[in-house]
């Protein structure tokens, strides 16, 4: 019995060995992007992406917004001194790219009007190049834009695989800790607002989610569960499924702000309603709705409710115990952090609808902003915030607790 036991052991790590081995030439094999280019020809707008390796790739336009998509393998981006946003290149206005799936990188190209895709194809290492793909995409007519149904995609011999869908996090049933649930806004193609200085949203939303899990676990039984811990895209939707399938007893979403005078500045706290509390909201729950467009998902045949939130019976108790929280949320801030004015409002957040998870919002500040920015990056100002937010949730559940 021994000896069999022995050499179930030796087998076992005899296995996890050579997965660790996979795992590592898979990181390895993983093709690197040193360039993304965009060249005005007369003819045709031509996009350019330099690898290091032929990989398979998968290009499709969409419309409303008029996109042209290129599917990649996850691939490592690096290029770091470029700056995502506006490119304003023949067909083409603005650019973007990163991890749309767990396997699955992804570049989106907005374009000016409707476009469709006349050429793609791979180059071989030459003349101090290394791997290429190249995408042409000629301006048409809107009546000469392909229907949907036209719009097969061009794809590689090799074909990409599919997208994997993400890990599920589930609470072990003895688990009675209280769950926070940490959403770090955007992500992957969807860098969020582009702050003066070409910071992303997305990033350091993240950071500030990183350390506030930390900071909430060593003040309290609590269960802090990401809803992603690296720069990934998340549809709204999944967001709110993790919150549910962990049994979330508070979500706290993160963003940052950007307008395009610049002069705004301050942390706000926003809740669900039908209708949003000001114009301003109402602007900056569309613009963090739009999400999926910006990631270079297909929305064209989809009832889109972005405007229109439609709460049920169910959710007013969740609505108004956000409420509650946001107000803590707001009243802790204010004792540290400027605030904008009014800093408690609400609109139709797609992200906030958990009907059983209280939800807020919290914009940090705004990236547009040039003092802000600088002050926002700081490890200081993070700490400063994280402990407003973790004495507003302690505070929370206190009070959840007395009135049971
Ligand atoms: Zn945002």
């Amino acid at each position: 019995m021994a000896r069999v036991l022995h050499r179930m052991r030796e087998m076992a790590v005899a296995l996890a060995a050579a997965a660790a081995l996979l795992a590592a030439t898979a990181a390895a094999a993983q093709p690197r992007v040193s360039a993304v280019r965009l060249g005005e020809h007369p003819d045709k707008t031509r996009f350019v992406v330099e690898l290091s390796q032929a990989a398979p790739y998968r290009v499709f336009t969409l419309g409303k917004p008029y996109r042209v998509v290129i599917d990649l393998p996850q691939v490592t981006w690096n290029i770091p001194e470029h700056r995502q946003g506006e490119v304003d290149t023949g067909a083409i206005e603005s650019l973007r790219y990163g991890l749309f799936a767990p396997n699955r990188s992804r570049v989106v190209l907005d374009a000016k009007g409707p476009v469709r895709i006349t050429d793609v194809f791979r180059l071989p290492p030459q003349d101090g190049y290394p791997h290429r793909l190249v995408v042409d995409v000629t301006r048409v007519s809107p009546e000469n834009f392909l229907q949907p149904r036209e719009r097969d995609p061009i794809a590689s011999a090799n074909p990409l695989p599919e997208a994997e869908q993400r890990q599920r996090d589930v609470a072990e049933a003895d688990d009675d800790r209280l769950t926070i649930v940490i959403d770090a806004g955007h992500g992957g193609p969807d860098p969020g607002a582009i702050g003066v200085d070409g910071t992303y949203e997305k990033d350091l939303v993240l950071t500030y989610a990183r350390h506030l899990k930390e900071r909430l676990e060593q003040a309290g039984p609590y269960r802090v569960v990401l809803t992603r811990k690296r720069d990934i895209f998340l549809k709204l939707n999944e967001r709110v499924e993790i919150a549910n399938e962990v049994n979330g007893d508070l979500f706290i979403s993160l963003h940052a702000n950007a307008t395009r005078n610049g002069r705004a500045s301050g942390a706000s706290v926003f809740t669900l309603s039908e209708t949003a509390s000001d114009e301003e909201a109402a602007e900056l729950a569309a613009k963090e709705n739009k999400s999926a467009v910006v990631a270079g998902m297909d929305l064209e045949g989809t009832t889109q409710t972005v405007s229109q939130i439609l709460i049920d019976l169910a959710q007013r108790e969740t609505m108004n115990t956000s409420k509650r929280f946001a107000g803590m949320l707001v009243d802790e801030l204010q004792n540290e952090v400027r605030l904008l004015e009014n800093s408690h409002r609400h609109a139709g957040f797609v992200v906030l609808k958990s009907p059983n998870v209280p939800s807020v919002l919290l914009e940090i500040g705004f990236l547009s902003h040039e003092e802000e920015i600088q002050e926002l990056k700081t490890a200081s100002h993070r700490r400063t915030v994280n402990s407003q937010v973790v004495d507003a949730v302690k505070q929370y559940f206190q009070w959840r607790q007395a009135r049971r």
